[in-house]
Formats: C-alpha cells, structure tokens, sequence
C-alpha cells in the first residue's frame, strides 16, 4: 500500500486529493505511506491542508479534499441547469459549510427550472436547490453549537427577529427573510442568520434524506395548525401533490378522520397509505364536491378544507366543501395576478374563517424534524427516486412532463 501512494504521487497524482480519492481517507494514512509530516503533503501543492491542520479549525477530511472547486448545479435560465465546477463555499464568521448528503427535489425548483428564475430568490446564473441535510465540514468562527461532523439540516430560509412581524410572533411573514440556496451541489454555504435560527442538528436515527423533509413538511405542520383544528373534526385536503399528501398524513398522524381529495391513481393509492380515512377521486370539481360531502353527517360538509394545489379553481372548491361555521385554508400558493370569486351570501352567513398559511417559523420547523424523528412520519413515503446530480436535467424534464405521475420527490445525491 505504502508503494502505492508514493508511486501513484511519482506517476503524476499530483495532489493529495488525487491519492485519497485513489482509496486512503486521511492525512495520517498518506504520511505514513512515505511522506514523513503533513508539511511534506502541503509541499506537494496543497497550501491549504497545512493550514486546515495546523489551525485545527477545519476537519481533517475537508482538509484533504482541500480542493477548490466542486461540482455544482447552475441555473442559467429557462430549462437550463448545468452542473459546473464553481470554489467551494468557504465559511466566514458565524457560518458553516456543509457538505450535502441528500438533496431534495420540490414544486418549487422545478417551477424555477421551467421559468428561469424566481422573483424573490433566484436571478440566474445562480446555484439552486433548498431541501437539503448533510454533514458539516467547516464551521466560522464564533460557531458554537456546531461542529465539524455535526449531521445536520440547515433550512432555506430564516425570519430577522426584528421587524413588526417577527416581534408579533408571525415570523413566517418576515420583511426580510432570508432565503439560501444552493442545495444541488457537493456543498453548501449556511450564512450566519439561518445557521444560528434555523439549522438543526438530525438525531442519529434519522437519515440525511429523511431530515431533508423538515422544510416541506414544516410548511404543512404550520398550514395544518393554523387551521385550528378541533377534537373530532372531518378534515378535506386537496390535491395529491408533495404538499396536499404530507398535510393529509400529519392530520391523519394527529388523529383526525381525513378526506383526500385527488385526481391520479398513483396519488389514491399514497392517500391511503399516508392514512386518509376516504379518498375522494375525480377530474370534475362538481362531483368531488358533491362525494367529499356526501361523507359527512346529513351532508353538511367537512369542519376543515385545506386547499393545496395552488389554482383559483381550487381555492373556490375548498368553499364549497365546509360546512356552516366551518375553516377553509388556501395554503395553496397560485399564480402572480390570480383573482377568485367567491359567494359573499355564503361565507357570511355561513359563517366561514378563511385563512391562507405561508410558510414556516424556526418552532415550527423544529416540531417538523421531532416529527420526522419520532418515527411515525413516513419519510420514506415522500421519496420515490435517488438520482445523481449528474442527472437533475433528467429529473426535471421528467417532472414537467409528469410522466410518472406517483413520483413525489427524488433524492439528488452528489
Ligand atoms: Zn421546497
Ligand atoms: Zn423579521
């Protein structure tokens, strides 16, 4: 073995980089193979590693792959992702970088992947990707709760706590929060806000890829308690997407009797397994009205409707579903410049609470990963496919021409 690395050096491996990846993991293993002292590797060109392992600061493996560079997904504009070499991120005071373990895919990247861009997010050429979990390699100075080899998930976003809304508990409506992304690539720069609000270290149980769902389903967890539901309640939830399928199994986890309301077979048969107590399949919105409240008592219609497809359609669909006194919840985001009409008569005599949850709250997300870790959340449920970073072109054209219409989420590995 010991031949090996000096030969494979001599043969023109310049880098140490090029000898671990040949199959020895750490800087001690390629001393001892022949160069007496971590000088001795730094003098093969990695300036770098002398200084990671002399400071201390920075772990051993990310002192070894001190390379510069890795590999990255770029959006360049519509339908135009490429995946480059771009410098890894380096972590300034208060920062971590994290090194991804698991990637997921959502509604969101993908309705970026086909417009170019997002008004408050992304303006191309940009690295893109936001559920994600993975390892920490580097931690900033000043970095006290974490450290490198921490597993942890490190949300997209994250409230300024001090603007009106963040001091009235509405975090979730923030003047400024703060969005990263960048989860498609190998690592992943955590700025300091989001690192002391919003990431949280993932207990040994958990899988990276399962605690990558912390941000999807906090949103759910959020849209589900803000719907104040009540001991006994009939809860409708519409739509079979990612989102519509994980608020209908936290309602069904916390024990209320669900109604799914969907239109793929795929999404009937991840209904039931998720828990619905009913599911309710149709392309007409009369008829899905009409059968969704035909299952409550005299027909009087379900106590909650949670609208989570994100189309006007929709939205005057979950009206329709409640009953006198009831809440319907648009959690659904729809298009720019969308408007609903809505029977006035309907919801005032009728008494309706309306309510429209966006988004999440650093407890709220907190309350999401203790639910994944709990156990009786099926992550493994909402992740249909594993996919290469390699291959993300692949897995959005496959999303948009939804020819798999059961597939929920896939797992970007790098
Ligand atoms: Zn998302
Ligand atoms: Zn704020």
């Amino acid at each position: 073995m010991a031949s090996t690395v000096k030969d494979a050096i001599r043969r023109g491996r310049k880098t140490v980089e090029d000898v671990v990846e040949g199959g020895l993991d750490t800087v001690e293993t390629v001393v001892e193979a022949g160069l007496n002292t971590v000088d001795a590797v730094v003098g093969k060109g990695r300036q770098t590693v002398e200084s990671a392992v002399s400071l201390g600061r920075r772990t051993v493996e990310h002192a070894i792959l001190g390379r510069t560079t890795m590999q990255a997904a770029v959006l360049h504009g519509r339908e135009d992702v490429r995946i480059e070499q771009v410098p890894i991120p380096k972590a300034e005071t208060g920062e971590l970088v994290v090194r991804v373990g698991a990637a997921l895919t959502c509604g969101t990247d993908l309705k970026v992947f086909r417009r170019g861009y997002h008004a408050r997010m992304i303006v191309p050429p940009a690295l893109f990707g936001h559920e994600m979990a993975g390892t920490v390699v580097e931690a900033g100075d000043g970095v006290t709760d974490y450290a490198p080899g921490d597993r942890v998930v490190a949300l997209n976003s994250a409230p300024c706590g001090k603007c009106y809304f963040c001091l009235h508990d509405q975090e979730n409506l923030c003047d400024d929060l703060l969005f990263n992304n960048g989860a498609y690539a190998e690592f992943i720069r955590i700025p300091e806000r989001i690192v002391s609000k919003n990431t949280f270290v993932v207990p040994e149980n958990v899988p990276l890829e399962h605690a990558a769902l912390t941000e999807p389903l906090a949103c759910a967890v959020h849209g589900f308690e803000d719907s104040r539901p009540r001991k006994g309640d009939i809860i409708a939830v519409i739509g079979g997407g990612p989102l519509g399928l994980m608020m209908l199994h936290v309602a069904a986890l916390a024990g209320y009797e669900t109604i799914a309301v969907v239109k793929h077979d795929g999404q009937v048969e991840a209904a039931r397994q998720l828990g619905a107590t009913h599911v309710v399949q149709s392309s007409s919105i009369r008829k899905a009205i009409q059968e969704t409240r035909a299952l409550t008592p005299r027909d009087r219609g379900v106590d909650i409707a949670i609208e989570a497809v994100g189309v006007p359609e929709a939205w005057q669909e979950a009206v329709e579903l409640v009953r006198k006194g009831g809440t319907v919840n648009f959690f659904g985001g729809c298009a720019k410049n969308t408007h609903v009409t809505l029977d006035t008569n309907r919801i005032h005599y009728s008494d309706i609470t309306l309510r429209a949850t966006f988004h999440h709250t650093p407890a709220i997300c907190r309350k999401a990963l203790a639910l994944i870790a709990s156990g009786r959340f099926q992550a493994s449920a909402f992740i249909t496919g594993h996919a290469h970073l390699y291959e993300l072109n692949r897995v959005f054209e496959k999303l948009m021409n939804r020819s798999t219409e059961s597939e929920i989420k896939t797992a970007i590995v790098p």
